[in-house]
Order: C-alpha cells, then structure tokens, then sequence
C-alpha cells in the first residue's frame, strides 16, 4: 500500500467540481485516509510549493492556490502515486488524454483542478504539510 496527496484546487471548489472529483476518487479504487477543506495563505502555499521557488509561474501559481478554498486528501491504494497522477491526467489539461480529470476539468496549464505528488519522497512531505499522522485512519 502507498499513500499520496491529492488536492483539489481552488478553480474546481469554486467551480463545484469538489463532489464529482471525489465520487471519481472512490471510483478509482482510492481509499481517502483524511481530508480537508484549508484556505491556504500566500506563505502557507509558497511552503507547500517550495521545490517551484524558481521557476517563473512561482508567483502566479502560489497566488492561485491561496485564491480561494481548497480540499486535501490522503489517499490510499497500490501504487497510489503512479495511479493518482494518472488519473489526473498531464499538467496541461490541452495535453491531457481523454477521461482524465485535468482533460475534463482544468482549464488552464495553471488552473488544472487537481494536485498529486510526484514521488514517495514529495509524498511524504506534501502528507505531513497537512496532516499529522494521528489523523490518518
Ligand atoms: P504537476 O506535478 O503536474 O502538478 O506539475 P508541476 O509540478 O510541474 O507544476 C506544479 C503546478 O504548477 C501545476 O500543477 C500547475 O498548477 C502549475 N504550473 C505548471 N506549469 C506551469 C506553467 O507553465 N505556467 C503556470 N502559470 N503554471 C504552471
């Protein structure tokens, strides 16, 4: 079993995506272990992006992710990071493979509704972010 973070962005709450990103969750075999809704602050989403400090969409991708509520999950399944990724979809929704969320839901190369770490490692940092491990059933 592995464990990663999902996010839904501040682009699918707002838009009311939040409900059918889940069903798809639970339909793709993921158990969610956590979840929450945070409002993330600018600082609070430049730590979570720290590893993008240099990359030129840095400022415009932090202030996204603190533009509004968003929802994180601890999911759960074999492989559940390869999958998970997967799942979502390439980061640009325009490159994205069809029946998957970011072709389906995002919107732009930024605005692509959903997160997923990348690694065992980022999942490891991205889960203990948000979580503390007393709250991963
Ligand atoms: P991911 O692992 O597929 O989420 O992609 P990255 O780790 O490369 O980028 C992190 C996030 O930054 C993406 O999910 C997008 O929200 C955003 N992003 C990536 N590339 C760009 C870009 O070229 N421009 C802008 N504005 N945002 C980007």
């Amino acid at each position: 079993m592995e464990r990663t973070l999902a996010i839904i962005k501040p682009d699918a709450v707002g838009r009311g995506l939040a409900g059918r990103i889940i069903s798809r969750i639970e339909t793709e075999g993921f158990d969610i272990r956590a979840m929450r809704m945070v409002r993330l602050s600018k600082t609070e989403a430049e730590g979570f992006y720290y590893v993008h400090r240099e990359r030129p969409f840095f400022a415009s991708l932090t202030e996204f992710m603190s533009s509004g509520p968003a929802i994180v999950i601890a999911l759960e399944a074999p492989n559940a990071i390869r999958n998970w990724r997967d799942v979502m979809g390439a980061t640009d929704p325009a490159k994205a493979d069809e029946g998957t969320i970011r072709k389906q839901f995002g919107s732009s190369i930024e605005k692509n509704a959903t997160h997923g770490s990348d690694a065992p490692e980022t999942a490891a940092f991205e889960l203990g972010y948000f979580f503390p491990g007393i709250d991963l059933v």
